[in-house]
């Protein structure tokens, strides 16, 4: 099967060998895709010239309206999508729900905001600022949709839901969309698009895909575009560097890998609901998806007196973790999506091991259901444990990226926040207390280096939506290693594709330009 690309308002297939796709489970070629020979200049020109123009026609109530149609023609394809995670990522039905619904939610979730914004084109901050003696010279500031194109650029681990997280807020936002997902995994956004495409939705340019390739994006963005990356630091580094993306002050958005914690609270006893919340939890993260999530538990901080109850139930709770080929009702994890990723992380677990010891797993040798070892890409939840974490740097500095996690015990609250933040910026750290002195301590201590912060005690035991999950009303992003970036958040996600500008005018003037925006509340 060859994937093709969506430009120019048409299917069109890359002109050289393209780049094959594999089933992770049997290591089966799947489909073929590349962009090579191909006009991407043109296309770019053709989403700024055709889709720009044709949004910013739309209200934001009006493009609201076409997030949703998106997420029901989506919907109504959902059989289909699950059975392509599991044949080109080996995802289990729940790997598949958060990646494929994850999507469908978000989309639907800023349908329901845009509709709030109402009938206007652009936006405006409450409130007037006097700049001088005479009342009637003022100062307002308003948010404009930016005239370029949206470049967004996606991981492997979420062919859905990062294409649609970031497509929902540039569409709503009056701004095209020119999509390159990872090419690995590019069939889930493959068939996606060409289901929305097909649904006749978006005006023409509004929206476009390449499947494979795309090296010279850098070269073609210009000072009204904005460039939204998820991926590896190295490589986000690259992009960001590169001199038309900095001559020309791109906007760019990076999420890029981190190495996020759990910290399980000194109060928080091997008979207490946080304890077994925590165990849930970090079990939960890291073979969900096989631990390839940007966002999932590498690092588990626990007070050193309970470090050996902590290791005693992961190690009991991962046993119960079914590895092998999704299609049995009883694997509960499947492989890694490739075979270059199963090879980096082997390379990772022995870096971890010159500073930390093998609690469980972490064995080539283990059991697999239905599934050859020599064929699929599968590496078995494992957990170390590194004695002086102070001390150590590697396991503070290398993702492993799959079901990896390392035990690290803390003498006192201090040292569990110092560790948290040794992370270099992390996406999220999660924290399991009884105590709601330590949670606000701990909340305000971690803040300042991640993204977000999960704090559950037992009251939110049945209700918190996990340590790994991103919500789309909360931001998702975090600071040095994990990008700098900040996604999603509700309606602080426009501003990425909105220019402010301050407007110097009689305050007759800045009322009538207020009437016709929509005000935000904050
Ligand atoms: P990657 O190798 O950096 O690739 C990311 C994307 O960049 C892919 O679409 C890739 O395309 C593309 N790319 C690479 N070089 C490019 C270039 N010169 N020009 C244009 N595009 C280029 O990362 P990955 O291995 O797919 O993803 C795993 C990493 O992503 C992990 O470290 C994980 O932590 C991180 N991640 C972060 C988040 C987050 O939200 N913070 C979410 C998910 C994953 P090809 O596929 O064609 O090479």
């Amino acid at each position: 099967m060859q994937l093709l690309n969506y430009l120019c308002g048409e299917w069109v297939a890359g002109k050289g060998p393209g780049t094959l796709l594999y089933n992770p489970v049997t290591g089966a070629e799947i489909a073929r895709a590349g962009s090579e020979g191909l006009d991407l200049a043109a296309a770019l020109q053709f989403g700024r010239e055709r889709g720009g123009p044709a949004l910013r026609a739309l209200s934001y109530a009006e493009r609201a309206n076409r997030l949703h149609a998106i997420a029901d023609a989506l919907s109504a394809q959902r059989d289909k999508y699950y059975q392509i995670a599991l044949e080109n990522s080996g995802n289990t039905k729940t790997d598949a729900a958060l990646d494929i619904d994850g999507g469908i939610g978000t989309l639907k979730y800023y349908a329901g905001l845009g509709k709030q914004l109402g009938e206007a084109r652009y936006l405006a901050e409450p409130g007037l600022e006097r700049l001088a003696r005479d009342e009637a010279f003022q100062g307002a500031h308003i948010l404009t949709p930016i005239q370029g194109i949206a470049v967004h650029i996606n991981a492997f681990n979420f062919p859905s839901w990062g294409l649609w997280e970031k497509a929902a807020v540039a569409l709503l936002s009056g701004v095209p969309v020119f999509a390159k997902p990872a090419t690995a995994t590019a069939l889930l956004s493959y068939e996606m698009v060409r289901d929305v495409i097909a649904a006749d939705i978006l005006p023409a340019g509004a929206l476009s895909l390449i499947c494979g390739g795309g090296r010279e994006l850098m070269d073609l963005v210009t000072a009204q575009d904005a460039v939204a990356f998820t991926g590896s630091a190295d490589t986000a580094a690259s992009l960001r560097a590169h001199p038309n993306v900095i001559r020309s002050n791109v906007r760019f958005n990076v999420e890029a890998d981190s190495l996020n914690s759990a910290l399980l609270g000194p109060d928080a006893a091997p008979d207490s609901p946080e304890f077994q919340l925590f165990i849930k939890e970090v079990v939960r993260e890291m073979s969900v998806k096989a631990g390839q999530k940007c966002t999932a538990i590498r690092r588990i901080l626990v007070p050193a007196a309970l470090q050996s109850k902590v290791e005693e139930a992961l190690r009991e709770g991962l046993a119960g973790v079914a590895v092998g080929d999704p299609r049995n009702e009883r694997v509960r994890m499947g492989p890694l999506v490739t075979r270059s990723q199963q090879q980096a992380a082997w390379e990772g677990i022995e870096r971890l091991k010159t500073e930390a010891a093998v609690v469980c797993g972490g064995e080539r040798a283990f059991e697999l259901v239905d599934a050859d070892p020599a064929r699929g890409y599968f590496v078995p939840p494992t957990l170390l444990r590194c004695a002086d974490p102070s001390s150590s740097r590697v396991v503070h500095e290398v993702e492993v990226f799959g079901p990896v996690a390392t035990v690290m015990p803390y003498a006192d609250a201090e040292q569990a926040f110092a560790l948290a933040a040794r992370g270099g910026g992390s996406l999220v750290t999660s924290v399991f207390t009884g105590d709601g002195d330590f949670a606000i301590r701990a909340a305000v201590a971690i803040a300042p280096t991640h993204g977000r912060v999960l704090v559950v005690d037992k009251s939110i035991g049945g209700s918190h939506t996990g340590h790994g999950v991103v919500m789309p009303h909360c931001i998702h992003g975090g600071p040095g290693r994990a990008g700098g970036g900040e996604e999603l958040g509700g309606l602080r996600a426009l501003r990425f594709y909105h220019q402010r500008s301050a407007i110097q005018a009689s305050a007759g003037c800045l009322k009538r330009l207020q009437e016709t925006a929509t005000v935000l509340v904050s």
